[in-house]
């Protein structure tokens, strides 16, 4: 193990939450693993902005503006950067949105759908832009490794973990990782 506390980031760009979910489902062993570990920016911390860290995770793909500016600032200040669960890697679900127009998206969601009382498109200026579809985190900027899954099991966020506690490189392969 390593004699200094791995700096960890975490967040959610156009995720549900579930991959963050799945690392805390790793439930006791994150008690053991505290003691090696530390949070900068994360849902964990509700730190704003990410400072240097050992290792980042992404969960979601990238929808708006604002995921591009967040998913720069992971990039220049973590040393690896992960791409964490189909979102990530693919786009995933928020990425069927690509197959039609965004406007028609837009209208569907605030102007037509069922039991909508006050037709109108949000325009506040401070909402975050949309982008004109969802892209994977790897379109955006360079990814070291990817742990796939909807979401990664827990034990694949420690086979990704462990390694770099000991100073090695993550290894991501094997029976711990999987594809749905
Ligand atoms: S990969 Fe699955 S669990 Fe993770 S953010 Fe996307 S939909 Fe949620």
């Amino acid at each position: 193990m390593t004699d200094h506390k791995i700096k960890i980031a975490t967040t959610s760009l156009a995720g549900c939450f579930g991959c963050h979910m799945s690392f805390l489902d790793m439930d006791e062993k994150l008690a053991i693993l505290s003691e090696y570990i530390e949070f900068n920016r994360s849902p964990f911390t509700d730190i704003k902005h990410c400072e240097p860290s050992d290792i980042g995770l992404i969960e979601g793909g990238v929808c708006t503006a604002e995921n591009v500016h967040v998913l720069r600032e992971f990039r220049t200040h973590c040393r690896i950067l992960v791409a964490v669960g189909a979102c990530a890697i693919t786009g995933g679900v928020p990425a069927m949105r690509n197959y039609f127009d965004l406007r028609d998206c837009l209208e569907e969601a605030y102007l037509h759908g069922a039991g909508i009382t006050n037709p109108q498109i949000p325009n506040d200026t401070e909402l975050p832009l949309l982008l004109d579809k969802v892209y994977p985190v790897g379109d955006v900027v360079k990814i070291d490794y990817f742990l796939p899954g909807c979401p990664p099991p827990a034990d694949a966020f420690l086979q990704l973990l462990l390694p770099l506690l000991d100073g090695k490189a993550p290894q991501m392969t094997g029976e711990k990782l999987h594809y749905d």
